[in-house]
């Protein structure tokens, strides 16, 4: 182990990222999530993962590990297919690349894109991280000095390290010290999202919905209903058991996610109303908001387990520069939170995750002096992160009507 010790406040994809990457390096770490356990709360279903997600699994996890990993992505073509409001099929865009470039086409390598199910891949991430885990933790701030940093919890206690990384997510306790100045705005769209068992989805969607990236359907308020397959190529325990035998695995069904979004206009209540609704109330409204469109769309979301709803808030960060950095720093949707239309965000998070995990090798190994390290991990960071934010925030806009970002 070496000297330098790390903090990591929160155990979203990102965090988790950097603490298996850290591992790797033989770096101590310790993670503070503010949640009181893994399943404290639904952390939402299916999640498209592009080539920055799959690098970073495959660089940050032991074999074992990423042998379950592989054995429950869903590999999808490279396509996002447009459909039309009675779910037929219009057209098949190829996924585009970091600039604009079609990645099917450019592409020879390993699978670029894959559809796994969060809940797996979170399980994934938190195997053998248990003894660096501190469930029930809640970051209120931190103080930084010349000898390191200590971060203090809701909870009254504190913890002491050479680093403190904020990865806790677009209402990050760490931003709001390290970066008052950093923003996020609304961007104007609400989304309800549910799960369809595969028994019921698969007569009714296109063929394309079971193996593309996306499906979406929308109209001329650009009210869309998105449509995304996960099928475990090997059930999630199985896998475990025949490549990891101990990890903790919940087992999980094929399933199609259907969210059903637009702006806040088109729904009867706000997003803080709509959190008190029932899963039920829930899929009925979103079946309500789709009740122009010909009859199978409506009919489809009926179809979904109604216990399976739950609304999402959109909001995107506002890009902006950081101060250089001393021995804090932050890392995905902590300082750039998307909007999920390209189903970016857990990706970039992931990269962040696997970068700043290299940055610090170099300190622990005395190449770097952690806050040359910090900076130049920021710099790239904020470079590619902040240019996702744009992407999303124009796709967004064309495709949900969402607010432009602020100026
Ligand atoms: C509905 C939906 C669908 C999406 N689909 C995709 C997709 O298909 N592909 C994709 O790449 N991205 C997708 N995203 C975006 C993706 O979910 C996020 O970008 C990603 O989860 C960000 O990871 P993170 O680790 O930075 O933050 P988070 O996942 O938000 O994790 C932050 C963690 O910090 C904890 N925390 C918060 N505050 C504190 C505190 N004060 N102290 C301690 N812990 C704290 C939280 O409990 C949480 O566990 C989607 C997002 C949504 C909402």
């Amino acid at each position: 182990m070496s000297e330098l010790k790390v903090l990591i406040a929160g155990a979203g994809l990102g965090g988790l990222t950097l603490a298996q990457s850290l591992r790797n390096h033989k770096i101590d770490v310790a993670v503070f999530e503010r949640d009181a356990s893994p399943w404290d709360r639904p952390q939402g279903y299916r999640l498209h993962l592009d080539a920055d997600a799959l690098g970073a699994a495959r660089e940050v996890l032991p074999a074992d590990l990423h042998a379950v990993f592989d054995a429950t992505a869903q590999y999808t073509e490279a396509f996002t297919t447009i459909l039309g409001t009675d779910l037929s099929v219009i057209k098949r865009l190829p996924a585009r690349g970091e600039h604009g470039e079609e990645v099917w086409a450019a592409h020879d390598g390993p699978a670029p894109h894959a559809n796994v199910d969060r809940a797996t891949l979170r399980q994934i991430m938190l195997a053998g991280l248990e003894d660096a885990m501190r469930f029930g933790k809640t970051l209120s701030h931190y103080q930084s000095s010349a000898d390191g940093v200590t971060a203090y919890f809701t909870d009254g206690s504190r913890a002491h390290g050479h680093v403190l990384v904020g990865a806790d997510g677009i209402r990050s306790a760490v931003r709001r010290q390290r970066a008052p100045h950093a923003g996020t705005a609304d961007a104007g769209v609400t989304a309800l999202y549910g799960r369809l068992p595969m028994a019921a989805a698969e007569p009714v969607v296109p063929a394309e919905t079971l193996k593309d990236i996306f499906t979406i359907a929308s109209d001329e308020r650009k009210v869309f209903l998105g449509l995304g397959s996960v099928r475990f190529p090997t059930p999630p325990a199985e896998a475990a058991a025949r490549f990891a035998p101990g990890i903790p695995m919940r087992d999980q069904d094929d399933y199609v996610v259907c969210i059903v979004g637009g702006r806040h206009e088109f729904f009867p209540h706000t997003d803080g109303a709509m959190r008190a609704c029932s899963g039920e109330e829930l899929r009925r409204i979103a079946a309500e908001t789709l009740r122009d469109w010909p009859t199978g769309a409506a009919e489809l979301v009926l179809s979904a387990d109604p216990t399976s709803f739950f609304p999402v808030e959109m909001y995107t960060s506002v890009p902006t520069a950081l101060d250089a950095p001393t021995n804090v720093t932050l890392l995905g949707d902590a300082v750039h939170a998307m909007t999920p239309t390209l189903g970016r965000g857990a990706n970039v998070a992931m990269r962040d995750g696997t970068l700043l995990g290299r940055a610090l090798k170099k300190v622990a190994d005395g190449q770097l002096a952690l806050a040359d390290a910090l900076a130049a991990y920021e710099r790239d960071m904020l470079a590619y992160g902040f240019r996702v934010v744009r992407q999303a925030a124009r796709v967004g806009q064309e495709r949900m009507a969402q607010n432009p970002l602020p100026e």
